[in-house]
């Protein structure tokens, strides 16, 4: 295909080569669109006149064309769509069924976001005008090393009014998880009346500041270690955690752990997990299945590691009684499915038999990782 466009053959083929005009018209994309289409590296013209830039393209083209301005009607990200197009047919179709797969595993998973969000948002009304109903939290906490792992990293609290859990990472990550949970520690005597925070902004200012508390912390044990020594380098954690005022919580999350509620037997993931395989599938260069085999699943894009650029995501969910809250490390979720998770939740009689029975089924499938989980019923007061 290059043979029409050589600069050799630039004298007597354009005959043969369509103008972008005509070739908009053959392929039925507008000019605008083709441009386009070029500038993403998508379909690149045949030839491009040295001269005035005018576009050329090949007849041969119009079925590469025709097929991106499908891909595109289909929601296919830019980049997914520049390799399908550079498969032969057979592994293009098995490209768009898997890409159609992971669109509908995702759709089913923002299904139940969704219709949790909006049993949020019709709460709201109500809860303005009745005073909340203040809960009270059952909660369990646990840590397994696994079976793989020399050490545990993997920390995890649960109190009164304070969830967390937290996953230490290079050498002195076990020290950062303990020191960032007992940063936010303090937070279990802090008294934050819900009724003058009506948009929960206070819970969220105590647990941003608690965080950067918890940073700090994490940036004292680096300096006392020294780089290219044993227990030096780089080293930080994860940490995910709810504090409970009144009837709400409020979700500071960093990292790959996660937070989940189990509510009306589904169970929705309430945290985005900040790592480079979740950045990967947000593009669709990634399927959710290929994730947790990436060679690089556990590079988080954000942690807690004490430098400046700390920023955590900070969230109110409002919890209601009958909920289950599961926080826990990749250790947990990434050697069971989602639907193992929440048959294990959804059977357990209280928290310290859910948070049993979970690191029990991460061990039986392998206990690859340090596992760490907290498991929470709020419960009317
Ligand atoms: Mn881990």
């Amino acid at each position: 295909m290059d043979g029409t466009g050589g600069p050799g053959g630039g004298r007597t083929e354009p005959r043969e080569l369509l103008t972008i005009g005509a070739f908009a018209r053959a392929s039925r994309l507008s000019p605008k669109a083709l441009r386009l289409y070029d500038e993403l590296g998508l379909l690149r013209p045949a030839r491009v006149d040295p001269a005035n830039g005018y576009r050329r393209y090949a007849p041969a083209q119009l079925e590469a064309a025709r097929l991106v301005a499908w891909l595109r009607r289909l929601g296919m990200p830019l980049a997914r769509i520049r390799e399908v197009c550079a498969l032969p047919h057979p592994a293009a179709a098995d490209a768009v069924a898997a890409y159609w797969a992971q669109v509908e595993a995702d759709t089913a998973a923002r299904r139940d976001l969704a219709a949790f969000l909006v049993d949020q948002l019709s709460r709201k009304d109500t809860t303005m005008n009745a005073s909340p109903t203040p809960l009270s939290l059952r909660a369990a906490a646990g840590t397994d090393g696994g079976l793989v792992r020399t050490v545990n990293q993997d920390a995890a609290y649960a109190g009164p009014r304070l969830l967390a859990v937290a996953d230490g990472y290079g050498p002195g990550g076990g020290p950062a998880g303990v020191a960032a949970i007992d940063a936010l520690r303090p937070l279990e005597d802090q008294d934050l009346v819900p009724e003058q925070d009506p948009e929960g902004t206070a819970l969220l200012n105590s647990l941003e500041a608690a965080a950067q508390r918890a940073n700090l912390a994490v940036q004292r044990l680096g300096a006392d270690r020294v780089p290219g020594e044993p227990g030096g380098g780089e080293a930080g954690c994860t940490l995910t955690a709810l504090l409970r005022s009144g009837s709400r919580f409020g979700l500071l999350h960093v990292g790959d752990s996660r937070a989940y509620v189990l509510r009306d037997s589904g169970l929705v993931r309430i945290t985005h997990d900040h790592s480079l395989v979740q950045s990967l599938v947000d593009e669709g260069r990634l399927t959710p299945e290929e994730a947790p085999a990436h060679p690089q699943r556990a590079l988080l894009v954000r942690a807690l590691d004490g430098g400046a650029a700390f920023v955590p995501d900070l969230q109110v969910v409002d919890a209601r009684p009958g909920d289950r809250y599961l926080l826990c490390t990749d250790g947990l979720y990434g050697a069971l499915p989602a639907g193992a998770l929440r048959d294990a939740l959804a059977a357990a009689a209280g928290p310290e038999e859910a948070v049993r029975e979970l690191i029990a089924l991460a061990r039986e499938a392998g206990g690859p990782d340090n596992i760490g989980c907290v498991v929470a019923d709020p419960t009317a007061a």
